[in-house]
Parts: C-alpha cells; sequence; structure tokens
C-alpha cells in the first residue's frame, strides 16, 4: 500500500500522517451526529471489542472459583501470572514477529524509520532495547499486573467491595463497561502526569522512556513501581460499586492495550487492502518530545485542556517549542 497517499515522509525516512489528531468528536457543541456515530464504531471496533474479548475468555475459562480466590495463594497467583504471559506473548510477540522481525511492510506507516534492533544501546541491559523491553515486560511488567488482578479478584470474593449483579443492575453496569476506556484514559493522564515529576521521572518513569523509538515490547517495559500504579487503575472498580468482569476488562484495557501506543506504525497492513489503525500516533510523539501527550488520543481530551496536546500540526510544534522556551527561562531565571 501506498503510504504517502495518506502522509509525508522526511529526508530521515521517517513517515507522519497527514491527518491530524482529533479529540473525540462528543466534545464539539452542537453536536454532528454522523461523526459521532462513526467514531462510535471505531471506539467499540476493533481494539475494545477486542480486550471485551478476552476479558469473557478469561472469565469463563481462566479466573478460578470464588471459593478459591477467597484465599490467596501462589497455585492461582502463578496460574494467572502464566496466562498474562503466554496472552502478551501471543498478541505483542505475533505484532513484533510480523513487523519487526520479518518487516513484512518494511517501514511503510512507519513514524521513524529506524528498528531498534539495528540500534544498539548502552541504555538497555545488553544494549538491546528488545532484550531489556522483553525481560523488563516479564519481570516487572505482568507480575505487577498479576499482583493487581489477585488483589482485586481476592477483595471482591471476600465481599471486600460492593459486587453489583448484572440482572439486578443492568443499565448501571453496561454503563461503566462503555466508560471504562474513558476511566482508564482520565486515571492514566493524572499518574503519567504525576511520574514526570522531575524526581519520579528520574527514579520511576524513565525507564520507560529510554525507548525513544518505541516498539511492541516497550509497552509494559517499566519500572516496577510504574507497572503497578498503571495496573491500579483496576482497584477504582472496589470503591465505585462494580462488577469483578468490569475490573478485569479494565485491567485488560491496560495490560493489552499498552501496545496501542507503542506499534511504531500508524496502520499495519493485514492484506493488500486492508489496514488496522494502530492509535499510536500521540503517544508516539509523547516518546519523541517527553513533554506532550500525557494521556490517551482525545477520548477525554485533558492535554488539551492543560495545553500539553499535540496533534502533530506544525501549530502544536510551535505551541510545545514556545512552552520549551518559558521552561528554560523560568530555570536561568531561578539559577540567577
Ligand atoms: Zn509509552
Ligand atoms: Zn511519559
Amino acid at each position: 500500500m501506498d503510504d504517502l497517499k495518506f502522509g509525508t515522509r522526511n529526508k530521515r525516512g521517517d513517515w507522519a500522517p497527514s491527518a491530524h489528531a482529533e479529540i473525540a468528536p462528543f466534545w464539539a457543541w452542537p453536536p454532528q451526529i454522523s461523526k459521532v456515530l462513526k467514531w462510535l464504531v471505531g471506539y467499540i471496533w476493533p481494539w475494545n471489542a477486542f480486550h471485551m474479548a478476552t476479558t469473557l475468555l478469561y472469565w469463563y475459562y481462566i479466573i478460578p472459583g470464588v471459593e478459591t480466590m477467597k484465599t490467596l495463594s501462589w497455585d492461582w497467583a502463578l496460574w494467572l501470572y502464566a496466562v498474562n504471559g503466554v496472552g502478551i506473548f501471543i498478541m505483542y510477540g505475533a505484532i513484533e514477529f510480523f513487523y519487526y522481525f520479518k518487516r513484512r511492510q518494511g517501514s511503510r506507516f512507519k513514524y521513524n524509520a529506524k528498528f531498534p534492533a539495528d540500534n544498539p544501546s548502552d541504555v538497555f541491559w545488553f544494549k538491546s532495547q528488545n532484550i531489556d523491553n522483553f525481560l523488563r515486560t516479564y519481570v516487572f511488567g505482568i507480575s505487577m499486573w498479576t499482583l493487581v488482578e489477585v488483589l482485586m479478584l481476592w477483595a471482591f470474593a471476600n465481599g471486600y467491595a460492593p459486587w453489583l449483579s448484572w440482572s439486578e443492575h443492568p443499565l448501571y453496569l453496561a454503563f461503566l463497561v462503555f466508560i471504562a476506556p474513558a476511566i482508564h484514559d482520565t486515571y492514566f493522564f493524572f499518574i503519567h502526569r504525576a511520574i514526570h515529576w522531575p524526581p519520579l521521572y528520574k527514579w520511576v518513569h524513565s525507564v520507560h522512556h529510554n525507548s525513544i523509538n518505541p516498539s511492541p515490547w516497550s509497552s509494559l517495559s517499566m519500572h516496577p513501581v510504574e507497572t503497578f500504579i498503571y495496573h491500579g487503575v483496576a482497584f477504582l472498580h472496589l470503591i465505585i460499586p462494580s462488577n469483578p468482569i468490569i475490573g478485569l476488562f479494565q485491567l485488560h484495557l491496560a495490560g493489552y492495550g499498552a501496545v496501542n501506543g507503542h506499534i511504531g506504525f500508524d496502520k499495519l497492513e493485514l492484506t493488500e487492502g486492508t489496514t488496522l489503525d494502530s492509535h499510536a500516533y500521540l503517544h508516539y510523539l509523547h516518546h519523541k518530545y517527553f513533554e506532550v501527550n500525557y494521556g490517551g488520543d482525545g477520548l477525554v481530551p485533558l492535554d488539551k485542556w492543560f495545553g500539553t496536546w499535540h496533534d502533530g500540526s506544525k501549530q502544536s510544534q510551535a505551541q510545545m517549542e514556545a512552552r520549551f522556551e518559558q521552561k528554560v527561562a523560568r530555570m536561568n531565571a531561578k539559577k540567577n
């Protein structure tokens, strides 16, 4: 597929989309119904539908019975770790294998023309972004995800949190499912903004930012403190009246959904004529420029409201540069 029909390529070979990112259309007034309906389809299909499908598979085939989950034990904790590990290996590994190892579409639609495997760096374990990110994903990422999962399910099983039933509260619970991605984006924006505070950045978040050119294995490659807090979004379902399936869905949006920002390609070519949108551009810009796009891709436009939105346009670029200049000026003024 000709990626230059959808974007431009610079001298370095980096590709950028011509269309600028937009916030979700329901924030606009007056509402444009056709735009909202089109957006709604993309909101559900395919990514959030996929996360709901894995959630249901887990609930019916993987998650132990309530009696088992009343007691914390290594047995079911390690079982969940193994399933999460295999699930991530299949999902992230498939993208890595076809698009980074086999390079089936070369660098078409690729934001950064370089591939991490071709660029060894001292910041990574074994000088390899792939090995470093893969190991951190399994040692810290999936273990903290599983810890949050076990604690959440254990709390529900013991009645420590309000467990609403689907038969009594179908509309409220359906609404919670529907807004779970918005809960994710809002929570992620604030914790992410907090770990960009210099002392926390240095201690915690810099690990994730070692990957300036992120690839699928970068998604959960984080400091253990970060990955615990990141997945901790599921604990909100112990506070608001909810249901463990929705807590699990929230967790899958975080764990499986982390890959979206780190695919590195704007579109994955599935067949000659079909592509899959990655929704990765805004978070790619975050990895490139650090202090923009702390949140998701405009579902809850917190970056827009806080002045850190970068939609890929020249105007956003100029605003960001002006902000950086002001920051440098402030720092110099403090020094004098
Ligand atoms: Zn990231
Ligand atoms: Zn960051």
